[in-house]
């Protein structure tokens, strides 16, 4: 991944979101900029590694999750990634 190498979602995440709870507090509330900025954080972190609706991560692996996948789950993760246009 190009970019900002960052060592740890799910921690990042967890801090992003007790973070947040402060800046709601704070004037301005959800609607300050830095609110904003920590919504779109959390929003890329999810689209990293997704979480279910129960809140767990679980089998949403992506490339960049992190998880230590087995070669089965890497296979799918490769066949899942591939779409129409890539084999036409
Ligand atoms: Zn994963």
């Amino acid at each position: 991944m190009d970019g900002l190498q960052i060592s740890n979602l799910k921690t990042l995440r967890e801090f992003m979101c007790k973070t947040q709870h402060k800046v709601y507090a704070e004037p301005g509330g959800p609607e300050s900029y830095e609110a904003k900025m920590i919504s779109e954080l959390i929003r890329e972190i999810d689209r990293l590694r997704p979480l279910g609706s129960d809140g767990k991560h679980g089998k949403l692996h992506t490339y960049y999750c992190q998880c230590d996948l087995t070669a089965d789950e890497r296979t799918d993760l490769y066949w899942s990634s591939i779409t129409w246009e890539d084999v036409q």
